[in-house]
């Protein structure tokens, strides 16, 4: 049922004896249109053993703040329904996942471990630690990409030119529709998640915090799908530039915490009745460049470092390092919203407002960080610290790819020189102003 080349073996250990399945979820927290929960569905269900889904909840965690928390638990809390529905066994456990996780294998005498692809550091290194703590065999299934990171590419790709025609030829054999979830057939019963310690133990306990602009949980996400369909794909070829026009999807917090697949939304987008070119530019962006950002977290282990950028990008900074900044500012005040630029504020406290910046003026903010601050270094380290700490889609592969992007030419080629920027590409106000109301848009963010 599940592609075999979805699901790599990342440890020593066979499948061999009688026991319960356990799947680790953490990237991809839902139950519907699930290859990492199918396939352990699948593993129990031929040797007749329960499945037990199991989220390690840990604190602190990539800077996530109590609003990151409350979207996950919020999804967690339909994640335990919709297993509940399906005869899943399904619990939160709390603390630190290479210990929590091995202690429920050892609880429960599991026979296989299932985790979901991430290729994010700290979930490797756990994925490591946990190895060296289990016997049992651990598979892994990329549950996240369309096409699995290791199939499509076995190496850093170059730019968006040399990805897409190698993840354009599979996406026949991987861009299927899902099965129904089958019928587990040895059923267990895990004792119903403590939500009060889960809430306590991220400190969120009599102080929950309202995320305003998005709904949390499966249904939300694909209620969120097919508003976007329904309404805003069509036009989105010319407006998804737009921060006044509402052109993007607004899918990326759903798709970042997993509560919504890819894939699916690849199947439904191709299905709608709506102009090819919009379909086209949607699909680019959620299958081409989404899945080229796993490829420079995976096979770049400096994805957040300005070691990361290619030879010439380094080159250039080295070169223009001692250029005279007109403007430079300590992290408060660009965290505050107080450059001398109210365009850069109003996208700056878009982003702290909404959870979400507007994909055109991420671009503009992350470049204007690199010429308002002392190094590169310094860019690297204040942008990923504003949008991990203040982008519900934060802690994302895409977003250590755009900014890599922005800063330091990552997936992209050398234009002309010039000041603090040298060959990186440079974007200003006036570009901005060509493509959509400056002025109205600042206002619209200040009337949030
Ligand atoms: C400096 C900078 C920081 C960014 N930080 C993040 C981040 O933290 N998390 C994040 O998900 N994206 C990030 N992006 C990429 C992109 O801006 C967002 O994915 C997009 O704006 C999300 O809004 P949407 O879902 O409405 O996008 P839509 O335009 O509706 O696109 C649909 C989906 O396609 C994917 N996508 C769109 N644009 C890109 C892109 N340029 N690169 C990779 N995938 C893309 C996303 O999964 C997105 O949800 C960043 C880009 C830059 C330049």
């Amino acid at each position: 049922m599940v592609d075999k080349t979805r699901v790599t073996h990342i440890n020593e250990a066979e499948h061999k004896q009688l026991g319960p399945v356990v799947y680790w979820m953490s990237r991809d927290q839902r139950v519907n249109s699930n290859w990492a929960l199918l396939y352990a569905i699948e593993k129990a269900n031929e040797k007749n053993v329960p499945v037990y889904v199991v989220f390690s909840l840990f604190n602190p965690f990539l800077n996530a703040q109590p609003k990151h928390f409350q979207f996950l638990l919020n999804g967690l809390l339909s994640v335990e329904r919709l297993c509940k529905e399906h005869g899943i066994s399904f619990s939160i456990l709390l603390g630190h996942p290479p210990s929590t996780i091995s202690q429920f294998i050892a609880d429960v005498d599991a026979s296989l471990l299932v985790s979901d692809f991430d290729p994010l550091r700290i979930k490797r290194q756990w994925k490591n630690q946990l190895n060296n703590a289990i016997r049992i065999a651990h598979h892994e299934v990329d549950a996240h990409n369309i096409v699995p990171c290791r199939i499509v590419s076995p190496k850093l790709e170059y730019a968006a030119y040399t990805f897409r025609p190698k993840i354009t030829k599979r996406l026949p054999i991987y861009l299927v529709g899902f099965p129904s979830i089958p019928l587990v057939t040895s059923k267990v019963y895990a004792k119903p998640a403590d939500w009060q310690a889960v809430f306590e133990y991220v400190g969120l306990n009599n102080n929950p915090v309202h995320v305003d602009y998005f709904n949390s949980g499966e249904d939300f996400a694909i209620a969120a799908l097919e508003r976007f369909i329904n309404s805003n794909l069509t036009g989105y070829n010319k407006q998804r530039n737009n921060p006044l026009a509402n052109g993007q999807s607004g899918l990326s917090p759903y798709l970042h915490f997993g509560q919504l697949s890819a894939q699916h939304v690849a199947i439904e987008v191709t299905r709608a009745n709506v102009p090819t070119e919009d379909k086209s530019s949607f699909l680019e962006e959620l299958i081409v460049r989404r899945e080229l950002s796993d490829n420079f977290c995976y096979y770049n282990p400096d994805y957040d470092s300005t070691s990361g950028f290619h030879r010439w990008a380094q080159d250039t900074h080295s070169t223009h390092r001692l250029d005279e900044r007109e403007y430079t500012y300590p992290l408060s005040e660009f965290e505050q919203a107080r450059t001398h630029d109210n365009l850069w504020n109003a996208a700056q406290l878009e982003m702290v407002k909404t959870g979400k910046m507007h994909g055109y003026l991420r671009m503009y903010w992350a470049k204007k960080i690199l010429e308002w601050t002392l190094s590169p270094e310094q860019a690297m380290e204040f942008a990923i610290h504003l949008n991990d700490k203040y982008s519900l889609d934060g802690r994302d592969p895409n977003g250590y790819a755009g900014i890599a992007w922005s800063i330091g030419g990552v997936h992209d080629r050398a234009w002309a020189t010039r000041p603090v920027f040298g060959k990186i590409r440079y974007m200003n106000r006036n570009g901005c102003k060509r493509k959509f109301d400056v002025e109205a848009y600042i206002a619209t963010v200040y009337s949030l």
